[in-house]
């Protein structure tokens, strides 16, 4: 399977696949039913089902012993989920399970049974897609429908402290790699390392954070990395940013006495994102790169990574904290924020506080929310959101973010710390038994690791489940953006 063949994906948070796991496999070896209300989201990769809820059908009052097959979910059940999910904008998808492990495919009952309900049920949910799952312990097969066209479901992912990818059957890696990786490959083996080609990784801000990170996935061999940033490099960032050359900065142009070259050098200095593009490629000629200029704020810019596989945010706005975790939650995007701060006393001058942080969050409840978290400041939002003008006339001229003390080290390693949970995670080594979700801090001047846990807030509208949420809704719910 090459990386960019158009899939047809199913994606759900761990915790629902446990609940739907426990209902379909109690042990008692017979079938169980159930229905996903899925959102959706289609781009050049394919069609993407993100799982919302999920409606367990009680075994002999919803799942009943079938007129053609040997069960089926009663026509009572089939209505009031299908309505459900019609006045929900959501997708309905019919779940039952057959027995075996690594194999699963529909029974011809099973076919015949979607082409006398589905046509009508199309119509009731305003086009689809709807369809049917059949999973085995270790396996999923899918038929997804939509006026005129019918598809099979390629995989499904859960999205949790580890990753887990399920198939119809057992894929193997379609080739070997090369030997630039054959010592990590120790670790994660071939198909690990397919993965990693597979994957399409986005990251937000490409300065002292972001370019670290960004030298690294290349390296390990990641297919394809979409990188955004609107800024240019100058020369205070050379200490920071991974390759970063004078050149880059028009150096010739800015050491000139006359004021207009300076100007010139500056609105000529090399994007970070072109700069991390030279790095990415150097590390991996193969890879994929799809540098943007722009803001995530802005909505075409954070619709350009509804399609990755994880996202880490290096950029430390209020703005592109909310547009990250509406991502995360909305698209069931796993992603990590990073950030280095020092904090001194005003008054004395003394450095109270020196930290970097890596914070994981996962797309359900408790996975780390930082809108539950208290992360995304509400009036530091509106600060943002003001123009240059006005912040001066509300004396935001200060503004602690643009002088505040930045350092390579710092950010290497909360930088680190998130990177090396995106190869674990991703690749589904984490020892689920001692792993635990929530954030990571270092202490430098205690030179210590902490941990967070993280806390959730009823009806929070990112991960929450209330009819308000934006959780797992996909394209049917807007990202947080500003219009432009
Ligand atoms: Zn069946
Ligand atoms: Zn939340």
């Amino acid at each position: 399977m090459d990386p960019f063949t158009v899939m047809n994906e199913l994606r759900i948070s761990a915790p629902l696949f446990e609940k739907l796991q426990l209902h379909l496999f109690p042990g008692d070896g017979d079938e169980h039913g159930a229905v996903i209300c899925a959102g959706m989201s289609e781009t050049d990769r394919g069609l993407r089902l993100f799982a919302r809820e999920i409606v367990l059908a009680r075994d002999g009052v919803d799942y009943v012993p079938g007129q053609y097959g040997y069960r089926a979910l009663t026509p009572e059940f089939v209505a009031r989920v299908s309505n459900h999910c019609a006045r929900q904008g959501l997708c309905y998808f019919a779940v039952h399970c057959h027995g075996g492990d690594d194999f699963v495919r529909f029974s011809d009952v099973d076919l015949e049974s979607h082409q006398r309900g589905y046509p009508a049920l199309l119509d009731i949910t305003d086009g689809g897609p709807i369809g049917a799952l059949v999973f085995a312990h270790n396996a999923v097969a899918g038929e997804i429908w939509r006026p005129r066209k019918v598809s099979k479901l390629t995989k499904l992912t859960v999205i949790g402290v580890n990753h887990r990818r399920l198939y119809p059957e057992p894929v193997q890696p379609t080739r070997g790699f090369a030997d630039v990786y054959h010592r990590q490959s120790l670790l994660f083996g071939a198909v690990g390392q397919e993965e990693l080609r597979k994957a399409k990784i986005g990251i937000i801000g490409l300065g002292g954070v972001g370019s670290l990170i960004n030298e690294w996935l290349a390296r390990l061999g990641v297919g394809a990395i979409v990188a955004v940033d609107f800024d240019r490099i100058e020369p205070s960032n050379r200490s920071r940013v991974v390759d970063s050359l004078r050149s880059d900065c028009r150096d010739w142009l800015l050491e000139s006495k006359i004021p207009l070259l300076q100007g010139v050098g500056r609105r000529l200095a090399r994007y970070k994102v072109h700069i991390a593009e030279r790095v990415a490629r150097r590390a991996n000629p193969n890879i994929d790169f799809f540098p943007i200029v722009g803001n995530v704020v802005d909505e075409k810019v954070a619709k350009s990574l509804r399609d990755i596989d994880y996202l880490f945010l290096c950029a430390d706005t209020m703005q592109s904290r909310l547009v990250f975790n509406a991502l995360v939650h909305q698209y069931l995007i796993p992603g990590v924020q990073i950030g280095a701060k020092v904090t001194s006393d005003v008054d004395i001058g003394d450095v109270t506080d020196v930290f970097s942080v890596a914070r994981l969050v996962l797309p359900y409840q408790t996975g780390g929310c930082l809108l539950c978290n208290q992360l995304i400041d509400s009036a530091k939002l509106q600060e943002e959101a003001l123009s240059p003008e006005e912040r001066r006339q509300q004396r935001y001229v200060n503004d602690p973010g643009v002088h505040a003390p930045s350092v390579i080290t710092l950010n290497a390693l909360g930088s680190a710390q998130a990177a090396n949970d995106f190869m674990m995670g991703y690749l589904g080594l984490f020892d689920t038994q001692e792993a635990k979700i929530g954030y990571r801090m270092h202490d430098a001047l205690s030179r210590t690791w902490r941990s967070a846990d993280c806390a959730d807030t009823m009806n929070c509208l990112h991960c929450g489940t209330s009819d308000r949420s934006i959780l797992a809704r996909g394209d049917r719910a807007s990202l947080p953006c500003r219009n432009v």
